[in-house]
């Protein structure tokens, strides 16, 4: 029997069966994956962090200036009557308008979004001071002073112009 093997070729079966998991093994292996199980799981950890974050401290500080009515709680009856609260009026089965479950799920999506972005500006920034000091600590190369190559910290000869470094060999003795 024969059997597509993902990589323009038709082989038998048993051939296929040896090459399909040659590819899975070299799949899981690969660090794509790897890294995307890291990221699932930092992300659910991420998305409690900013779930409290909205839920214990933002909504909170929010109810204290509305004096104690949580947003999630603002709603319109639309039969017209006034209701205790949102689940009183849905208990009583009158149509509601829960405004204020819209309100804080924007809220929610906003507060994400820019914890993401100072999150995402905070590595770049550690990455970029990383570069710096590896940049600093290790010079691996020096310009030549005749023709302004690039060329190895160590040498006392250019490799492109072939110029002798007096001035350089001197500094090293
Ligand atoms: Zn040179």
């Amino acid at each position: 029997m024969l059997c597509y093997s993902g990589r323009g070729e038709f082989v038998s079966l048993k051939e296929n069966g040896k090459g399909f998991f040659a590819e899975f093994k070299k799949f899981i292996v690969r660090g794509n994956v790897i890294d995307l199980a890291v990221g699932i799981v930092i992300g659910a950890a991420f998305t409690a962090i900013v779930n409290s974050l909205v839920n214990n401290i933002i909504m909170p500080l929010i109810s204290l200036i509305t004096k104690g009515l949580s947003v999630n709680e603002w709603f319109l009856a639309l039969d017209g009557k006034e209701y205790e609260s949102l689940d009183a009026a849905t208990k009583a089965g009158a149509a509601t308008l829960g405004y204020g479950v819209f309100i804080s799920a924007v809220l929610n999506f906003l507060i994400v979004s820019f914890v993401i972005f100072i999150f995402i500006r905070f590595i770049n920034k550690i990455k970029e001071i990383g570069k710096k000091e590896k940049n600093q600590e290790a010079p691996t190369t020096k310009k030549c002073k005749f023709c302004k190559s690039e060329i190895d910290i160590d040498a006392v000869r250019c490799a492109h112009c072939t110029s002798i470094l007096e001035e350089e060999n001197e500094k090293s003795d």
